[in-house]
């Protein structure tokens, strides 16, 4: 028993030595992709239930890597939030994004709006709204036209100042959503107090909708406090007709998911604006 124990040690060791080596290479060469434009965003239709139209598109980041491939957000960017390149990062996507959506604006489809990820450090930085102005009067695209993705438990940490953040978002012009709802921990009655404008449903509620009756009532109850403060309600990881059918009998706002349509380059969701796909 006594090896087994030290062999365990060993191996453990090496596994761990391994990994920080790994994770030392992937902070350097994450730190190049920056510099050397690897990354890629990619976009992911909004779909408005109502008409079938696509209503915007969220904005997810991708990491065309030399020898290791597309490499998706999971991988990479909680090292990039704990090494502090989220910054750089977040500032590049922001910019990205508010570029691409003007350019769908100047092929004529006004009505994309263009939603972006922020993650908890991004959240914190003093200057984000002074940056956020920055990058839409550099782009050129209207306010409206933007919103920016939290999270709950990015907004619970210190509350009062969160809200003063997000007053300071929304005086720009842009919009808020509070992503993976329900996941997190906000009361009514801090929702109430935030600025947002859209709520999105949580992916694991989605799933198997209405199969499950839990996860059935957990949505319709979603979609009727949304109702009722006034936010736009979005499903996420809508995979089939049965999900959709259900959404849309039920008043949901918006879909997204691959049912209709899984991330794609900005020129790929350029094309399928332009043929005018629809729900
Ligand atoms: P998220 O914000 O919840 O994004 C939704 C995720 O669900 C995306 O994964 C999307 O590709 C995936 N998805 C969309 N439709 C479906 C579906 O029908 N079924 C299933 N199973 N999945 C679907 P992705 O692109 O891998 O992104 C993962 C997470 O990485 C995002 O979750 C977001 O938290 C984070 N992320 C992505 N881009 C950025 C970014 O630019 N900045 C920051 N801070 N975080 C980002
Ligand atoms: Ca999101
Ligand atoms: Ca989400
Ligand atoms: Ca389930």
């Amino acid at each position: 028993a006594k090896d087994v124990g030290k062999n365990t040690t060993r191996i453990f060791t090496r596994d761990l030595n391994t990994r920080i080596k790994r994770r030392m290479s992937l902070e350097e060469s994450l730190r190049n992709a920056i510099k050397n434009e690897e990354l890629e965003v990619y976009f992911q239709p909004k779909v408005d239930l109502r008409t079938g139209s696509m209503a915007g598109a969220e904005a997810l980041v991708r990491w065309n890597h030399p020898d290791k491939g597309l490499i998706g957000p999971d991988e990479f960017i909680p090292l990039a939030e704990e090494t502090g390149l989220i910054i750089p990062l977040g500032r590049w996507v922001l910019r990205n994004s508010c570029r691409t959506a003007k350019a769908w604006m100047n092929h004529g489809h006004q009505c994309m709006q263009i939603s972006v990820n922020l993650s908890p450090k991004q959240f914190t930085q003093k200057d984000l709204p002074q940056m956020v102005g920055n990058t839409l009067s550099d782009t050129g695209l209207p306010p409206y036209a933007l919103e920016l993705e939290l999270t709950e438990n990015m907004v619970m940490q210190n509350v009062d100042e969160a809200i003063n953040t997000m007053h300071r978002l929304s005086n720009l012009g842009i919009q808020l959503s509070l992503d993976d709802f329900g996941r997190g921990y906000s009361s009514l009655y801090y929702l109430k107090r935030f600025p947002m404008n859209e709520l999105k449903i949580d992916r694991s509620f989605v799933d198997d909708i209405p199969s499950d009756p839990d996860n059935a009532s957990i949505v319709n109850t979603i979609i009727s406090m949304g109702r009722s403060l006034n936010l736009r309600v979005v499903a996420e990881g809508v995979e089939t007709k049965e999900q959709l059918s259900f959404l849309k009998k039920n008043n949901c706002d918006q879909m997204q998911g691959y049912f209709f349509q899984a991330p794609i380059p900005a020129l790929d969701l350029l094309r399928l604006l332009q043929r005018g796909k629809s729900l």
